[in-house]
């Protein structure tokens, strides 16, 4: 035990340590990612002071966080070359809450559980190692101070004494933390690199885990000769072995420790520079590190920076392929945004920052100041998560745009993700009509698809409605009567063949003011310049006859018998009524009853 001057904790520290050791004990691990973004603020302040005065360096000019652990005394150090903590700030930092609103929202978070769990995800800092420490001790060198030990047991108080080992660190701070028994796991090497990769590898500052390595030298020895091996192998092979052995019979191998720092974060934040520096290359490179799949590859990306109710900057990446489970994980989890602030992981579990239909985007957020931070109001978290999500859809949105200007690349697109879009059109009502211009479909004009602007401007003189025809495939589609006859007056047919596709037109119902016209519908109407009332008068009343007798005989099976116009080969066909389901809803309807 340190023994020194002895300080108590300010109320609300206490009242802050309580809240994160019970709103956290879950996701301890976080203490680690709040203290290695402490030794990088800390070596941001000494690098930003060092632009004025390069002496500030002199000390220790290397910038860096080291991390060792000792297995034996059950304890991790992690030290930094930052600007360091006079005794002055020692008291102040780590016995106040200095952060102006803290107080605040601490009234407000008082006894509120989801809070609680808001207040985790987002920065808790430095009290937060007391949820794997039973014991903590900070020893911090600033070029303004000697070097001052800080150690705590977090009940009540600390203590504060002046290093009786001298000013060893040159400058910066080392933070010793004694584990809890049940938190042995940060002893282990891979653990800690695991976190380090989680939460910090866009630090902008080296971070090493120092490791000890054991290495075989070769010693010089004047040893007795080994034993006389038995001399049954006398094969030339042996004898070759034999007298190379003798050779080297003056040098030994044996094996030394020694210590080794590993650089754990050689990933580049490239998201921070400016967009003109960053190469195609390096967005090609960074997607796989961001969607953490090393064979990941991206189709399209967006880069850019927002202003205004909330600072960030964000690359948005559309992947090559749609995930094979994408609509099994709309349902529970399609979390895609990966939010950091200030290079520091948070999370990427929550689903507020995009609606559910843009869940094949791979998506990073840096938000700049911490406007997402404990010391910050709830309310107003939530309020700069609505301005990310409205601002990464604005920008999914002209990241479309600018795609669908090569057709090819739009094509291949939306080849993959159409689906996504037609559930976008379907959920997310404030952007139906943006979505409908990005939709595309299958038509008799030619093979490829075609967006619904075009198909608009392809329309006969005098069509008022866009023509579709749903069923399962093209092929079945392209043999229906109903077509047939449409294409045979010139018509163009718009060819649904995807299962949502007719539920969505029921909710779009128009296009630039045309209505969508189901042609299996019964009341179809072609705005046709050249029917004539008075020929269908006449035949009406020329196949009455036939009509009353078909009406009879299938009574049991149809709801009425019509004389139509819209045939031209074919002699009849089923067709639904205006209000009920197409044939082709109907299987649907089956297909999800079953
Ligand atoms: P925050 O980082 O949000 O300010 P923390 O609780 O993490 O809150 O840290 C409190 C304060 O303690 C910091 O603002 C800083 O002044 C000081 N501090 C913590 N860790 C270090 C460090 N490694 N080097 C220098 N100062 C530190
Ligand atoms: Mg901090």
């Amino acid at each position: 035990v340190l023994s020194g001057e002895k300080f108590e904790f300010q109320t609300e520290v206490s009242r802050l340590m309580n809240i994160v050791i019970n709103s956290l004990y879950k996701t301890p691990e976080i203490f680690l990612r709040e203290l290695i973004s402490n030794g990088s603020d800390a070596l941001d302040k000494v690098r930003f002071q060092a632009l004025t005065d390069p002496s500030a360096l002199d000390a220790n000019p290397n910038l860096n966080v080291t991390i060792a652990v000792n297995k034996e005394k059950r304890t991790i150090t992690i030290t930094d070359s930052g600007i360091g903590m006079t005794k002055q700030d020692l008291q102040k930092n780590l016995g106040t809450i200095a952060k102006s609103g803290t107080s605040e929202f601490l009234e407000t978070m008082a006894g509120d559980k989801a809070d609680m769990d808001l207040i985790g995800k987002f920065g808790v800092g430095f009290y937060s190692v007391f949820l794997v420490a039973d014991k903590v001790r900070v020893t911090s060198k600033n070029n303004n101070d000697d070097q001052y030990i800080w150690e705590s047991t977090a009940v009540n108080d600390f203590t504060i004494a002046k290093d009786p080992a001298g000013n060893t660190l040159g400058r910066g701070t080392q933070i010793a933390i004694h584990l809890k028994e049940d938190q042995v796991q940060y002893l282990e090497d891979t653990r800690l690199q695991e976190l380090i990769t989680k939460y910090s590898e866009f630090i902008n500052f080296p971070i090493y885990i120092r490791r000890t390595k054991t290495k075989l030298v070769d010693v010089e020895t004047t040893a007795e000769k080994a034993e006389p091996k038995d001399d049954s192998d006398d094969s030339e092979e042996a004898k070759v072995e034999e007298a190379k052995e003798e050779d080297e019979s003056k040098k030994e191998k044996v094996s030394v420790t020694y210590e080794e720092d590993d650089l754990m974060n050689t990933n580049k934040p490239i998201w921070i520079r400016d967009p003109k520096s960053v190469t195609a290359k390096e967005y090609d490179e960074f997607y796989p590190v961001l969607a953490r799949d090393p064979t990941a590859k991206a189709m399209a990306y967006s880069h850019f920076k927002a202003e205004g109710d909330v600072e960030f900057k964000a690359i948005m990446y559309i992947p090559n392929e749609a995930p094979k489970d994408l609509f099994q994980r709309v349902d529970s989890k399609y979390a895609n945004v990966k939010l950091y602030v200030k290079r520091v992981f948070i999370t990427d579990d929550s689903t507020d920052f995009l609606p559910r239909w843009l869940g094949f985007l791979k998506v990073i957020v840096d938000a700049e100041d911490a406007p997402l931070n404990v010391s910050r109001e709830t309310v107003q978290s939530s309020k700069s998560i609505k301005a990310i999500n409205k601002h990464l859809v604005k920008k999914l949105f002209d990241l479309l745009k600018t795609l669908s200007k090569d057709e090819q690349k739009y094509n291949d697109f939306f080849s993959e993700f159409g689906p996504s879009l037609k559930l976008g059109a379907l959920e997310d009502r404030s952007n139906v009509k943006k979505i409908s211009r990005l939709l595309r479909y299958r038509s008799s004009h030619n093979d490829d698809f075609t967006s619904l602007e075009n198909y608009v401007s392809r329309m006969k003189k005098g069509q008022r409605d866009i023509f579709y025809f749903a069923g399962a495939t093209v092929k079945e589609i392209k043999q229906s009567p109903f077509v047939e006859s449409l294409l045979a007056r010139g018509y163009e047919v718009l060819y649904m063949n995807d299962p949502i596709d007719e539920i969505l037109l029921s909710q779009l119902t128009n296009f630039e003011n045309k209505n969508f016209q189901n042609v299996a519908k019964s009341n179809l109407n072609l705005g046709d310049e050249d029917t004539n009332a008075d020929t269908e008068k006449e035949l009406e009343t020329k196949y009455a006859p036939l009509v009353d007798w078909m009406q009879a005989t299938l009574l049991k099976d149809i709801e009425k018998v019509r004389v139509s116009n819209r045939l031209t080969t074919s002699p009849a066909a089923l067709v639904a009524n205006d209000h009920g389901m197409t044939a082709n809803m109907e299987r649907l309807m089956e297909g999800q009853a079953r």
